[in-house]
């Protein structure tokens, strides 16, 4: 089905625009969108790609809509409008037989809400969410955490190529909540790595000399390999993913368990200071607040 298909892409952020120079790259025929326009306009100049008009415009000229939101309810009001029921959203232009492809980071709970409004248009909802930020995105080498009916899953195997590494979680929502509770793990080492670090300082310890040792160490995880030095020790903070952004995937990865009735020992702590770390950094209106700035909030914090 993808030979000639015109893929729909709405969300042009740190994310979406190396996403669409990828599929571009592989000579996919795109049509952008994002909130702003003047963001759809260069990126579709420089792709060589056409900007859609509206959201309505989009739907009638696409076979498969990829959306790459800060998060589920946008998500939706972009597929149904603001009435919720199609709208001046792109359901209510798709043609029966659409596949629309939730690439964000949404709530797995809402996703299998919207999957049952878009069935009944006729309309197959995938979740896709990924992982490697925007180094990856960049690179074609995400991880695609996919949850749906396999069929249509296995139709949309060109369309995730260039970006990355599709696996299946299971059915719709899977990879939602597989992705929300995969950033739990990645935050809560990403934290104790930053307060292990202003330990070792206070200590007398040389920061970079404690990043090799752990590196080295049982204690390595993922952001003491690819984010201590780059972002939190050279002080940048400019790793490309909002703090808001993973403090929204961290309440729903703690929604995914209490939805089980589950009781947890640390998510909820981890929340709570993701919480308050996007208060006092201001980062739900700051957008360029990214998430290594979590030692910002340690730093606060030691200062009272
Ligand atoms: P971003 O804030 O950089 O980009 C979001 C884009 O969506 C912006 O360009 C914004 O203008 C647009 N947008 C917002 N509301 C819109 C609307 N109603 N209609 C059209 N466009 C709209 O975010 P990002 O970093 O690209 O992240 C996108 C998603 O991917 C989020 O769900 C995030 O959690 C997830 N994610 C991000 C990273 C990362 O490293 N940045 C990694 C993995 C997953």
């Amino acid at each position: 089905m993808t030979e000639g298909l015109t893929i729909g892409f709405i969300g042009l952020g740190n994310m979406g625009r190396p996403m669409t120079a990828r599929l571009a790259g592989a000579g996919h025929r795109l049509l952008l969108l994002d909130l702003d326009r003047a963001r759809t306009e260069a990126l579709a100049t420089e792709l060589g790609q056409q900007a859609a008009a509206s959201l309505s415009d989009l739907g009638a000229r696409s076979d498969v809509v990829i959306t790459m939101l800060p998060d589920g309810r946008t998500v939706r009001k972009v597929l149904l409008g603001e009435s919720g029921d199609g709208t001046g959203g792109v359901a209510g232009t798709l043609a029966k037989d659409a596949i629309v492809v939730d690439m964000s980071s949404s709530s797995p709970v809402g996703t299998r809400e919207l999957g049952e409004v878009l069935a009944a248009r006729g309309i197959r909802l995938v979740d896709a969410p990924v992982s490697g930020g925007v180094r990856r995105a960049v690179d074609g080498t995400l991880a695609i955490m996919v949850g749906g009916d396999p069929e249509v899953v296995e139709r949309l195997a060109p369309v995730f190529a260039p970006m990355g590494k599709p696996m299946l979680a299971g059915g719709l929502g899977a990879g939602h909540a597989i992705k929300a509770l995969n950033n739990y793990v990645s935050a809560a080492g990403l934290l104790a790595a930053c307060e292990a670090v202003r330990a070792g300082a206070r200590f007398g310890l040389e920061p970079a000399t404690i990043v090799d040792i752990i590196n080295a160490s049982t204690g390595v995880n993922n952001s003491t390999l690819v984010k201590m030095k780059p972002f939190v020790l050279s002080g940048s903070y400019a790793d490309g993913f909002g703090l808001a952004l993973m403090a929204k995937d961290l309440r729903t990865a703690l929604e995914v368990a209490q939805a089980t009735g589950m009781e947890t020992a640390l998510a909820g702590t981890v929340v709570e200071v993701w919480n308050e770390a996007e208060r006092r950094l201001d980062a739900a209106q700051d957008t360029s607040v990214h998430h290594t700035a979590i030692d910002r909030y340690l730093d606060l914090l030691g200062r009272g």
